[in-house]
This record gives structure tokens, sequence and C-alpha cells, in this order.
């Protein structure tokens, strides 16, 4: 039989009742024929509050047991579905990361999945009949048997890899949207849904902060050939829409030169005044944070032709701006700049489409109609398919609204 792998998010198994949902579409799905494995996340804003517990339990947690702790919502609703589906006549059994098992590396808190051992959950299918449900966002490192967590939104993960796993035939991803939009439809109630997205933008657009998708499920999908469809666990179970395919470029008919709009708060702003204009000042700087494991992203350096001093704009991620800083002024003696200046009220918002490749002037569009509105760029940087400006968090709508117009992304 072919199989098929459905992955549920938070807010499609939220509740009992939406548990009940989510069995109807199973059963839909395997009355047309599939052996089908779920993939279920936690209950909508669970995982948040666990791992707003572990910030209360002790300040510099041991990242082992948050990851015993935040993969505890994945359980519970593998559990629960389980349950249902047997209560609805399918035979059903839950499966968590350690007995599938999914193997993954020992970085907790944000493992990659290293291998799935399918053979079990296909046995299931063979001689059981059985639906395998699989506790999303977790598996477990061989080495130390310890369990792993494979970062937020890591459940997209887990049924990409499991669909490569088991060789299914597709991999769709339920979510409270019936597919990706031109940006995030919640922002902008204008934006479109797409009938197929490319792998290389959808990883741009995951990357620069749709969080629809995980990237490194998106990475997955490209590299294991994984048909990968995004739709609605919200439409009649009788009577869904397909949602959006993530393709290769190749199969997309209709090119715009720009498909999407992302932006991301996960962003802050460092500034350093006065360096030194001299060689091997962005090595002080930069290698410091580097030996930290701190990602620096956009820079941009102004040097003033008559002071021989300039100054150093980057972006980091928010939640490294303290250590960012910290690290910054204690050598400051060797890197020798005046003063530090930090923002966390940035937002990053970037434009993504392959047609960029073969169209000049996209990016100076976006300048002139981001001017207009009288938004202030405090950072740019491009490449291939992208790029993307830091400005004022307070702009991010206007911005990205005036971005998605400009690119002609409207719904009519
Ligand atoms: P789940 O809990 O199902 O994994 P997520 O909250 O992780 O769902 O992802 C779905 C959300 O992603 C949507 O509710 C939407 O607000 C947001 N989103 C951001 N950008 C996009 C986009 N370009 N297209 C669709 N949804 C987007
Ligand atoms: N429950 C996890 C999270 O909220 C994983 C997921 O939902 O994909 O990040
Ligand atoms: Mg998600």
């Amino acid at each position: 039989m072919p199989r098929l792998v459905m992955k549920f998010g938070g807010t499609s198994v939220a509740s009992i009742e939406r548990i009940r949902n989510v069995a109807k579409h199973v059963a839909r799905e395997r009355a047309a024929g599939f052996d089908v494995a779920v993939v279920v996340s936690a209950m909508s804003g669970k995982t948040n509050e666990l791992v707003g517990w572990c910030a209360e339990a002790a300040h510099l947690h041991d990242p082992r047991e948050y990851d015993v702790v935040v993969s505890s919502g994945e359980q519970v609703t593998a559990g629960l579905l389980a349950m249902v589906l047997q209560d609805a006549g399918i035979p059903a059994r839950s499966w968590l990361g350690w007995q599938a098992p999914v193997l993954t590396s020992d970085s907790h808190g944000s493992a990659r999945i290293l291998d799935i051992d399918g053979k079990g959950l296909i046995k299931g299918f063979a001689e059981r009949g059985e639906v395998a449900v699989i506790a999303g966002f977790q598996g477990i490192n061989k080495a130390t048997g310890r369990i792993t967590t494979l970062g937020r939104g890591g459940s997209d993960t887990s049924a990409v890899a499991v669909a490569a796993a088991i060789e299914a035939d597709r991999c769709d991803i339920y979510t409270d949207v019936d597919g990706v939009y031109t940006t995030d439809p919640r922002i902008v109630p204008k934006a479109r849904r797409l009938e197929r997205v490319s792998f290389e933008e959808m990883l741009e657009m995951a990357s620069l902060g749709a969080k629809v998708l995980q990237v490194r499920s998106v990475e997955l999908a490209m590299l294991r050939k994984v048909k990968t469809f995004v739709r609605s666990s919200f439409d009649d179970p009788d009577h869904p829409r397909p949602g959006t395919l993530i393709c290769d470029e190749e199969d997309i008919v209709e090119n715009q030169v720009v498909t999407g709009i992302a932006f991301s708060k996960d962003e802050a702003q460092v500034t350093l005044r006065d360096v030194a204009d001299r060689p091997g000042v962005a090595a002080a700087i930069f290698m410091p944070l580097a030996e930290a494991n701190i990602n620096v992203d956009m820079i941009i350096q102004v040097a003033s032709e008559d002071s021989g001093a300039t100054d150093m704009t980057f972006t980091v991620p928010t939640a490294e701006f303290e250590r960012t800083k910290a690290i910054l002024l204690k050598a400051q003696p060797q890197i020798g700049f005046a003063s530090l200046h930090g923002a966390n009220d940035v937002v990053k918002v970037s434009a993504i489409g392959i047609g960029m490749r073969s169209h000049a002037g996209v990016a100076a569009r976006a300048f002139k109609a981001l001017a207009e509105k009288g938004i202030n760029i405090r950072a740019i940087t491009t490449s291939e398919i992208k790029f993307s400006v830091l400005i004022e968090a307070a702009y991010t709508e206007l911005a990205v609204r005036t971005l998605h117009s400009l690119y002609g992304l409207d719904k009519g």
C-alpha cells in the first residue's frame, strides 16, 4: 500500500475536540488506501509553558533536562490521538522518539536528525493495519541514550524525516492556514496563497522569519525529494483542499520576480562607534563572537574620511544580544572603539524571489518605496534570490505591506 505522512501542528491538536477532527482527516486517507504515519506537535501553548517552567526552575538549566521537559508535550498528544483513533475503530499506537527510534545528534535543544529506523512503523502497517502516531520534535542520542529535541517548530522536520524513512508518497503538513502565503496572512490580509513554491524560495522564507515551516524541514524535503504540502486542518475533513506544494523550481509555471515577503523580529542591532580604520579590526570584532558561537548576520561599515575612524553596525539574534554586548565590552581594549550602542526594537524585512537572479534593480525599488513612507533603513543585505533591510520594529506592518503591494503580490 502507498504510504502517507500527516503532520498536525499545535493549534490542530489544541483540544480533544480538535484531536477528534484530526482523526477524521486520518480516517479519510486510510479509506483512500494509504498506510498512515501521523506526526503530532504539542497542544498549542504547551511548549511555551514548558520552556517557561525550565527558565523559572534554574537560570542556567542543564540542556539535557530541558529536553526531557519540553519534549513531554508531544508525548501527551501522541497518546491522546492514538486513543481517539482506537475509539473510532482505527488500530493505532503511539511512538515516542526513542521508540521509533529517531536518532539525533547530541546538540540538546537544537539536535539534528541523523537517522530514523522506519522498520517498526512499517511492520505495524503490514501486520496490524495500524496507524503510527509519532511524537514530533523529539529524538534520542544513541551514544548518550538521552532524549533530545529538534528546536522550535521541529515537528515539521520530524514529519519530513519520517516521510523519507518510510518512503512515503507525500508528507502533508496540516496547520492553521491553508497553505504558504506571499507573506504572513495574519499581518497582511491581502496576502495570497501560493499554489506552489520552490524549495529554494521556501528555504529563504523560512530562514528569514516565515515560521510556517521549520528551516530544516525544507532542507530535508529538498535533499530527500519528499513531496511536501502545507494545508489546513480546519478544512472540512470530507472536502479538504490541496494546500501549497513545495517543489522544484522547474515545476513552477508562473514566475514572479518577488514571490514572498518575510520578516523577523529575532534580530538585535549593535553599533560600535569610532573604531580605528585599520587592517585586522573586523577580525578583532568578529572573532570573539564567532568563538562564542554567536551568528552575526547583517554587517555595515561606515568610514569617515577625515577622522580615520569608522562605525561598525551588525546584527545578532535577539537571544544573544546581552552576551554580545558583554563580549565586546570585555574586548574593548583590543578592538579599540569609543562607544557601543545597541537596539532591540528592530526588525529585518526581506523580499524573496528566484526572479531576482535575472532582474536588476529589484532592491532599489524597495529602498525608494520605504523612503517615501518615511522608513529609515539601518542596514541592508542582498544575495542571489533575496534582499533584507533592517528597520525600526514599529514600522514592521507598514514596511511589509508596502513591499507586498510594490511587487504586485496583493490579492485582487
Ligand atoms: P503549527 O503549530 O501548525 O506548526 P505555526 O504557528 O508554526 O503552526 O505556523 C503557522 C503560522 O505561520 C500561520 O498561522 C501564520 O501566521 C504563520 N506564517 C508566517 N508566514 C507565513 C506565510 N508566508 N504563509 C503562511 N503562514 C505564515
Ligand atoms: N511543540 C514544538 C514547538 O512548539 C515543536 C512544534 O510544534 O513543531 O516548538
Ligand atoms: Mg510550526
